[in-house]
């Protein structure tokens, strides 16, 4: 199967690349092109996962389309914007027909929960890699950014963290676990949800927003230092899920909600008068501290007392962390 039919089949005939709105025109020219509905700017993101850096190198294929694609789609959720469109650029060492089945399959499935349209993208021979670029629509000026915190809004975060990086051991086989215990962290890991509906929805209303994917500290960090105050988080009100705690006990889990990377929430500040709207239409939604004046970031005990902030965050060039 040459380059040519290898797009074809698995990629240009893939559900996920019909005609979509916004779309005028996709797969098999030079450029795709999208239509922005007027007053209307355009988000873009790219993401590279490399085999044995951003996931094992022995994964079923599904799994990894799936998952490649909500990494992408989360960075929309952040922005406040709608899905629109993706292209993909792929490295593989062969074209194994089962592999690339698969891998479409769970592309598919992400992109059409996400409402994403492949338009393009790119298929070389090499060493195992994925790089997504996703757009997305907003309308102009009102993208959720990390620099508008200000002191006395509120810190809150979409959903349970730490389940990802809780799964990471079941996912390189390191460790077993019971299968009530295993199946829902192993989903967190394989197909994060992107927040869309909840970073649609916060536009106008949060002050600043990210999505975790380094670690809630290191993360919480970029919004402190983009909007130039403090951020308080509070150990006790971390969201943490039941199989979590179930398999690591509060101590762990804690650490894996700070530290562990991978969980797609959106973490966001909000004025507090905002908060019982988001929390009447979102349950999940946690407030887990609070902006002050200052910079940087500060763990609470369940008193109130600073705590020692654990090393974190992955950066894959050097480990200096600030
Ligand atoms: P060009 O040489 O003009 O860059 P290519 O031969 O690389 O074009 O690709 C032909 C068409 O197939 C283009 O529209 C490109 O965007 C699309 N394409 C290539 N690889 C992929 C892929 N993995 N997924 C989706 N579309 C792809
Ligand atoms: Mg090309």
């Amino acid at each position: 199967m040459g380059e040519f039919e290898l797009i074809r089949r698995y990629f240009a005939a893939a559900p996920c690349a019909q005609a979509a709105e916004g779309v005028a025109l996709g797969i098999g020219d030079d450029c795709a092109l999208l239509d922005l509905p007027p007053g209307e700017q355009l988000a873009v993101s790219t993401d590279t996962l490399v085999a044995g850096v951003h996931f094992p190198d022995a994964c079923e294929a599904f799994l990894l389309g799936q998952r490649a694609l909500a990494v992408s789609a989360s960075d929309l959720a952040a922005m406040g914007a709608t899905p629109l469109a993706f292209t993909l650029a792929l490295t593989l060492p062969c074209a194994d027909e089962d592999w690339l089945r698969g891998f479409a399959d769970g592309l598919a499935l992400m992109a059409a929960a996400c409402g994403l349209a492949l338009v393009g993208g790119d298929t070389t021979r090499g060493p195992l890699s994925l790089t997504l670029s996703v757009f997305g629509r907003v309308p102009r000026g009102q993208a959720l950014t990390r620099s508008g915190a200000r002191p006395g809004d509120l810190l809150c975060v979409g959903g349970s963290l730490g389940d990802a990086a809780g799964a990471l051991p079941l996912v390189l086989r390191e460790r077993r676990a019971a299968a009530r215990i295993a199946r829902p962290l192993l989903e967190r890991y394989w197909a994060p949800q992107p927040q869309l509906a909840l970073g649609q929805a916060l536009r106008g209303s949060a002050t600043a927003a990210l999505d975790v994917s380094d670690g809630l500290l290191a993360d919480c960090g970029h919004i402190a230092r983009a909007s130039g105050v403090a951020l308080l988080v509070e150990r006790e009100r971390l969201p943490l899920s039941a199989p979590l705690l179930a398999l690591l006990g509060r101590e762990a889990a804690q650490a894996c909600a700070l530290g562990g990377g991978d969980d797609y929430r959106l973490a966001f500040t909000l004025p507090p008068s905002l908060l019982p709207a988001f929390q009447r239409d979102w349950p999940e939604l946690a407030v887990i501290g609070r902006v002050e004046a200052g910079a940087g970031v500060q763990l609470l005990d369940a008193q109130g007392l600073s705590l020692d902030l654990p090393a974190g965050g992955y950066q894959h060039f050097g480990a200096t962390h600030d």
